[in-house]
């Protein structure tokens, strides 16, 4: 399929009016992001120091101040690890990546707020800091244990990915061979766990099978939290037009990411064909491309962002660092889209997903929404649990 015009994109849509008109000469929307590999770009390449996050040098696609020019309000950080990394070795390292990034919040307590909850990410933002969560990025990384699951939930991952980009020993990965047609007996466990603790499923990865298991297993809305249409660009890591379609009725977000051979189909085929010469530029106005597609199937309330950033080494041409959604924001409002709408894919429907789970996650943890809760950082709510 080639991707609509922006035109038939938008043919359903209201015209263009005065409040969009405002949105695209200043459009300050607040993101929910749903994807940042900060923290394994820190394990990676600063031995995981924390200092000077607030330096493009030290850190180009994530600052402090970066993250106030994106009007980031909430963000999920990924503690991902990487899986050649297995066993005990990866509970490990997912603590480690946990640590790092109550390190980063720690660090910079004029920017940043821990959040578990969805109370937790209203009171960053009324506070005009970045409310942060986690996300496990690989279910490899519990090593076959609820109660390593129940571990990191317990710390503030408020999703797991259920594969990373290779299939293990309880779902099939998107990009690698099928092994269980789908979710393993123990998967189908891990999917219920999840729903139970109130632990978002985020289906960035999966194979389709697992994405449609899920879908029809889980009572709560699911994530994709760094994934594009594959009815645009079919890229496997795309999300299906079939599995899109179910998502209405599960309530869930598909968070359209900025990683360049998801959005662009020259730039998928470039890298299929081993990256031979120059790479295909990618634009902002293709992001929008997967974004007018997502909304026209699947409707304005389904419809997210989580750029993947520090996840990739380069972001598209107008989106490179964590400071440049406005862009985006800006060629959307062009289109027509208003500032609820914008507020909508910016913030708004991220949020929903989590308060849809906030019941179920704060009974998991032992208190009420509106108990005293992490105000005072992680070292706090650390004490309040053991
Ligand atoms: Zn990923």
């Amino acid at each position: 399929m080639t991707a609509p015009s922006t035109e038939s994109a938008l043919a359903t849509e209201s015209a263009p009016n005065a409040e969009s008109a405002a949105a695209a000469s200043a459009p300050a929307v607040d993101v929910f992001d749903g994807h940042n590999d900060l923290a394994w770009y820190l394990r990676e390449e600063r031995d995981y120091s924390v200092e000077g996050l607030n330096d493009p040098a030290v850190s180009p696609f994530t600052t402090m101040d970066q993250l106030a020019a994106g009007h980031v309000a909430a963000q999920y950080w990924s503690v991902y690890v990487h899986s050649s990394i297995t066993g005990p070795d990866a509970v490990k390292a997912t603590w480690e990546q946990i640590d790092a990034v109550q390190r980063v919040v720690t660090a910079y307590p004029e920017r940043l707020a821990f959040a578990r909850t969805a109370a937790d990410v209203r009171a960053a933002r009324t506070a005009g800091k970045v409310a942060s969560l986690m996300g496990v990025e690989g279910g490899q990384q519990i090593d076959e244990s609820l109660a390593v699951l129940r571990s990191f939930a317990r710390a503030g991952a408020r999703y797991m990915t259920l594969t990373w980009s290779t299939t293990h020993s309880w779902a099939d990965s998107a990009t690698d061979e099928p092994v269980h047609g789908g979710l393993s007996a123990f998967g189908r466990e891990v999917v219920a766990e999840m729903n139970r603790i109130g632990m978002i499923l985020d289906l960035s990865h999966v194979a389709p099978t697992v994405m449609h298991q899920s879908l029809d297993q889980s009572t709560l809305p699911v994530l994709f939290t760094h994934s594009c249409a594959f009815g645009l660009n079919p890229h496997p890591r795309n999300i299906p037009d079939d599995v899109l379609d179910r998502v209405p009725d599960n309530g869930g977000v598909a968070m359209m990411t900025f990683v360049p051979s998801f959005v662009s189909n020259a730039r998928r085929e470039w890298v299929d064909a081993g990256e031979q010469g120059t790479a295909p530029e990618v634009t902002v106005a293709q992001v929008a491309d997967h974004c007018d597609y997502v909304r026209e199937r699947i409707g304005i309330d389904h419809i997210g962002l989580g750029g993947d950033i520090c996840g990739v080494d380069e972001l598209p041409t107008g989106l490179g660092d964590a400071g440049q959604y406005p862009t985006l924001f800006a060629e959307l409002a062009s289109r027509g889209w208003s500032q609820t709408d914008l507020r909508k894919i910016g913030f708004d429907n991220a949020m929903r997903v989590l308060d849809a789970h906030e019941d179920a996650y704060t009974a998991f943890l032992g208190y009420a929404d509106d108990a005293p809760s992490l105000a005072a950082g992680p070292g706090a709510s650390a004490g309040a649990e053991s």
